[in-house]
């Protein structure tokens, strides 16, 4: 229904644009698709199996934790959900107009767009060619090697993203971009969004290069092209990690999976650290899926299931993006080194405590 809606007003919007004014129709058929690819297709950053299986998390830490239903439960579940203030909060209104503007132009600045999973597969394979000899094709894929093959893609995958992160937060001039996601002040679904286009651009770049050390020897043994395993059109680890919550690491609560999980898998209450304006808590806590980075490179700090921080860059610093032209244009000035040295909010690390 909600989709027949969308098709019926892009139907209009073509109709009264198309002829004479081609570009609105391009811009406004874009700003339609921007609800259908988030909430309806597979992949959307807020796919609704993804949206639901969160909102279930949430039912769950509502039954088990008595002093959640004494804080936010006074007005019922659905106001614990989505608590009063947060979605009206200044920083959402600002994630949200980061979310649609970034769904907008993407497609036109994305000079990346080229350097995907598959040209790294192809290249690493090349270069096995290259080193090896011809490609020997001698392994068959099965339920087990793609099972493993799905597996080892993910936990590459977020290595990959652990690299960049870790990267954005120890150098200056991309620091000076990734603030922006840090700069949000309170926690919803929405500030994973709440990115650069910059960062949105190069992101899957280490992605794909870090995964295709599993796709590339994959091309090289085996028969054909392996298939990652799927439910609901997503792979197997990320409807796994998706039916855990994971749209809840933006939340207002801390759900943690305990001591022992939140070694090896990033948690909600895991990835809020990494957004606390504390700085014992600065730089910690990078990994996507995997807590195992982290505890590996010393960037780990448990979460406590109790625990109550403050969000945003670092405690004395006014909001440096509290709107769209700032989140996109500022980081540009921020990443001049000249500025870098001299204006002491771009670089958390020049805050005196
Ligand atoms: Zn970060
Ligand atoms: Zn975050």
């Amino acid at each position: 229904m909600f989709r027949q809606a969308l098709e019926d007003l892009q139907a209009s919007t073509d109709a009264a644009f198309l002829p004479d004014h081609p570009w609105v129709a391009g811009a406004s058929r874009r700003f339609i698709s921007f609800f259908d690819a988030s909430f309806l297709d597979t992949g959307g950053r807020y796919f609704w199996p993804t949206f639901f299986a969160s909102v279930a998390v949430l039912g769950i830490g509502y039954a088990l934790r008595p002093d959640w239903r004494a804080r936010w439960g006074r007005e019922g579940f659905l106001r614990f959900c989505f608590p009063r203030g947060f979605f009206s909060h200044p920083s959402t209104w600002t994630d949200l107009k980061i979310n649609l503007a970034n769904y907008m132009i993407m497609p036109l600045v994305n000079v990346f767009w080229r350097y995907n999973g598959a040209w790294f597969a192809v290249a690493v394979a090349a270069g096995m060619t290259t080193l090896l000899g011809p490609a020997p094709h001698v392994l068959e894929w099965n339920f087990w090697t793609l099972l493993g093959f799905t597996i080892l893609l993910a936990v590459f995958d977020d290595f990959g993203y652990w690299v960049w992160h870790y990267l954005a937060h120890k150098v200056p001039a991309l620091w000076a971009f990734h603030k922006v996601h840090h700069s949000a002040e309170v926690l919803t679904p929405l500030v994973a969004g709440r990115v650069h286009p910059l960062e949105a651009m190069a992101l899957p770049v280490f992605r794909s290069a870090a995964s295709s050390l599993i796709a590339g020897p994959a091309l090289y043994f085996f028969v054909s092209e392996g298939q990652v395993l799927k439910v609901f059109g997503m792979s197997i680890v990320a409807a796994v990690f998706a039916a855990a919550g994971d749209q809840l690491f933006h939340a207002h609560v801390p759900i943690s999976w305990g001591k022992r999980l939140n070694r090896i898998f990033i948690s909600p209450a895991t990835h809020q650290i990494h957004h606390s304006i504390e700085l014992r808590h600065w730089d910690k806590n990078m990994g996507a899926f995997l807590a195992v980075w982290d505890w590996m490179f010393g960037t780990l700090y448990l979460p406590d299931s109790h625990q109550q921080l403050t969000y945003g860059v670092a405690p004395d610093i006014v909001q440096p993006h509290p709107g769209l032209v700032s989140a996109w244009l500022r980081p540009f000035l921020d990443a001049i080194p000249g500025r870098i040295r001299r204006l002491r909010w771009l670089s958390r690390r020049r805050v005196v405590p």
